[in-house]
């Protein structure tokens, strides 16, 4: 990906990494937005509390930048436990997990972030440690090797995903709470940048927030990210002052336009109306014409297109909606005689 792509990803990029835990609300109560969930881990703490026993195991999926991360946290620090991370991809063997699992305390939290993609290996070595507090421990390598059972503390997992769908069933059973985070409306993401901005010391108008809300795509990793850019952009350019006008020109320079969408979005939207005649196009054509992944594309672009209502799932392919033909000024299929073309060449 170019940097230029980069700026709007709402997966975690280098740059985030040292800027992130700074913003990062220390309380549920300065979680801004997300109201339900909210309120829901709301009551499953105080309960948990109440009966001194650890919280039930809790899932976390939607899009990337939402919250899940910061949300496991938030329940470590409002049970007054303690949190390790770590997640799907880098969990080889149970092994992996076994000095996590022994060296917890009573009601400690576990977070596997990208739980869709563990392996069926370890996966069966959870389920005892979430329903029966032990594991099952190899004493030597081989198919008859020795096992032994071994009690752990009861503890909470708390699984994050991307992908709902990819949790197998009994994975997914094993959660007593599910939570679900949705893209952010932009005045819960002005509010979010309003805070950051006052984190960063950086005087910013209502207008300046609404703007960079506006194009953060729903997601605050996205809109803290922007900030930070505009930031760099005042200081040099505004004195270190952000109203509408810094924004706009900062976010102009970065290629974000007024919905949020990126030179990568364009090609995806340009692509489907060009060379495919606006759809339906197989995900697998889409991602060999675009040249990326089409796990990428489908976690990480599609969701917002869809939602923005610039392109449709069906079940033939993905299709370009009108909307995304009026944004990037191509006459409408029906209104057009031969291939798809700019409108504007047409006058
Ligand atoms: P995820 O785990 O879903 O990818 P994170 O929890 O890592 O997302 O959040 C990404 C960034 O957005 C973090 O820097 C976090 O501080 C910020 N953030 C997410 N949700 C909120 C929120 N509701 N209020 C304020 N900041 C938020």
């Amino acid at each position: 990906m170019n940097r230029r792509t980069e700026v709007t990803t709402p997966e975690v990029i280098a740059e985030d990494q040292g800027a992130e835990p700074g913003l990062r609300p220390q309380r549920l109560a300065e979680f801004i937005g997300q109201d339900k969930v909210c309120e829901a881990l709301a009551i499953a703490v105080q309960a948990a509390r109440q009966r001194r026993e650890p919280l039930d195991h809790l899932l976390f999926h939607g899009p990337p930048g939402l919250g899940k991360t910061t949300l496991a946290s938030l329940m470590a620090r409002e049970l007054s436990v303690n949190i390790k991370t770590t997640s799907g991809p880098v969990l080889e063997k149970p092994a992996d997990l076994v000095g996590h699992l022994t060296n917890q305390r009573e009601g400690d939290i576990l977070l596997i972030d990208e739980i869709h993609r563990l392996r069926p290996i370890i996966e069966e070595f959870l389920y005892p440690a979430m329903e029966d507090s032990q594991v099952e421990i190899r004493l030597a390598e081989g198919p008859r090797a020795q096992t032994m059972t071994m009690r752990i503390e009861p503890f909470t997992l708390i699984g994050a995903t991307t992908r709902f769908g990819l949790l197998t069933a009994p994975m997914r059973a094993r959660f007593g709470i599910v939570q679900r985070l949705g893209y952010y409306p932009p005045e819960e993401l002005t509010e979010i940048v309003r805070r950051s901005a006052r984190i960063l010391d950086l005087p910013i108008s209502d207008d300046g927030a609404i703007e960079i809300a506006r194009r953060s795509r729903g997601t605050p990793r996205v809109a803290n990210r922007l900030l930070r850019r505009v930031r760099d952009y005042a200081q040099v350019r505004a004195q270190g002052r952000v109203d509408r006008e810094v924004a706009m020109e900062a976010l102009a320079l970065l290629d974000v336009d007024e919905y949020g969408l990126d030179e990568m979005d364009s090609r995806i939207l340009k692509t489907i109306i060009e060379k495919f005649d606006g759809g339906p196009v197989g995900l697998t054509s889409l991602a060999v014409a675009l040249g990326e992944d089409s796990m990428t594309l489908e976690e990480v672009y599609e969701p917002f297109l869809i939602q923005e209502g610039f392109l449709q799932r069906t079940p033939r392919g993905r299709e370009a909606t009108k909307r995304a033909y009026r944004r990037f000024g191509y006459a409408l299929p029906d209104e057009r005689t031969g291939g798809a073309q700019p409108s504007f060449f047409k006058e």
